[in-house]
């Protein structure tokens, strides 16, 4: 029995927008094609989860129990029901029967379900949703399908207003460059500020905008929550490893990877503090904390005058370019090698591979995705990341933080050497 909600119709993929971009059909294999199913899914899931946010105050969780048959479901979660329902039916398997008892199979991890999803080892121990929450696979899933989710707004606002703030302080395409640079490392190293370092950052970057005010107050009003504080300190709970805010009950930090413990940092403020916005902080804060890491950690084993590093350039067409100079002649415009590193820290390999485009401008000698020691050290990530990467993007190594550095710093000391 199928609810009326699914059209068996396996290519419904209407209102599926940018999926159709992300999975050519010319590429369709029987693994992208189940991705194909979970990405739907998941694309569904937000889209709903995004519509009872604006519906009610209960934010940030899907509550099956308010799910009415008179809600119209987004067309990506009809069309991956219609997807599955056929993977049951030629399995020769019986599918679920309705939205309600496919939503409680999202709950459910992958390699439990009756019908086997051809997805790589890592991704089928993981479900769709965590009780009322999007899993962290499904949240990369429908990263790649849809864009109008709460958080992937703020984001793109975000580096929306940065590049114009950037633009609007230079007059020359370096400073442009530079100024990004600037701000973007402010939002890695800043979840948390006081209204005197936003007073800072406006004299830093005084152009103003349709107010007459510093026009970066726009990007801390886009990244930021502005709290009111009666008091000129703030006591902030935060991770002292990734310096994510911390809930006062809550003991560890969340951050993949992060081996911090909880600490207190104290604010001096005006009246008011800022918070980073969900989407800032998981997009732009957490996923930076690589890309600051490889070139911190280049910069302090190399001197400017062998290697020059150029975090996000071209306003982020990777995260960093490493250029090795040239000893008789140190010039970073004449370079003898250039790298380009794009770090990636997220949790199916597989969505990682079929999302990942890289940016040939600037060009590069060499090209490595990089992933921090805790993924790459994941049993069987590195291998489904280059299967599912393979006949995608040629030339591209994938290669852990580690290993990145120390090829750097050999390539560096070969090319000094004058070998
Ligand atoms: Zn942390």
């Amino acid at each position: 029995m199928i609810h009326s909600n699914v059209s068996p119709d396996a290519d419904d993929l209407s209102g599926a927008g940018s999926l159709q971009e992300t999975f050519p059909s010319s590429e369709i294999t029987n693994t992208t094609s189940d991705y194909l199913i979970v990405t739907l899914l998941a694309t569904g899931l937000a889209a709903i989860k995004a519509n009872q946010v604006q519906r009610d105050a209960d934010r940030g969780v899907i509550s099956t129990r308010r799910l009415s048959r008179s809600d119209l479901l987004p067309a990506p979660w009809r069309a991956g029901f219609a997807r599955l329902w056929w993977r049951f039916q030629q399995a020769g398997l019986t599918a679920p029967e309705d939205d309600l008892t496919l939503f409680e199979l999202c709950r459910t991890p992958f390699v439990e379900w009756d019908v086997q999803l051809e997805l790589s080892a890592t991704d089928r121990e993981a479900s769709l949703l965590d009780g009322d929450e999007l899993s962290e696979l499904a949240r990369e899933a429908a990263k790649l399908g849809v864009r109008d989710v709460e958080a992937d707004f703020v984001e793109e606002q975000s580096f929306a207003v940065l590049k114009a703030v950037a633009a609007m302080n230079a007059t020359t395409d370096d400073q442009v460059q530079a100024n990004y640079e600037l701000l973007r490392r402010f939002l890695i190293d800043h979840t948390v500020i006081s209204d005197k370092q936003v007073r800072e950052l406006m004299r830093r970057f005084p152009a103003p905008g349709a107010n007459g005010q510093p026009y970066v107050q726009s990007l801390i009003d886009t990244a930021y929550e502005r709290h009111h504080s009666p008091t000129p300190t703030v006591t902030v709970r935060c991770c002292d490893g990734c310096g994510n805010p911390l809930p006062v009950d809550g003991a560890r930090c969340g951050t993949a990877g992060c081996a911090g413990a909880p600490a207190t940092r104290e604010l001096r403020v005006f009246d008011a503090y800022f918070a980073q916005h969900r989407g800032v902080r998981r997009y732009i804060h957490d996923a930076g904390l690589l890309e600051v890491r490889l070139h911190d950690t280049l910069r302090a084993a190399l001197p400017e005058h062998v290697v020059f590093l150029q975090p996000w350039p071209g306003r982020d067409a990777f995260d960093l370019l490493v250029a090795f100079l040239d000893p008789a002649d140190p010039d970073p415009r004449r370079p003898v090698e250039v790298w380009g590193a794009d770090g990636k820290d997220h949790a199916s390999p597989s969505l990682l591979a079929i999302g990942f485009r890289w940016k040939h401008h600037p060009r590069c000698d060499r090209r490595f995705l990089v992933l921090p020691m805790h993924r790459a050290r994941q049993l069987g990530y590195v291998r489904d990341l280059e299967t599912e990467l393979e006949g995608r993007d040629r030339g591209v190594k994938v290669i852990n933080e580690e290993e990145f550095v120390r090829l750097v710093i050999a390539r560096a000391q070969q090319i000094g050497g004058g070998a």
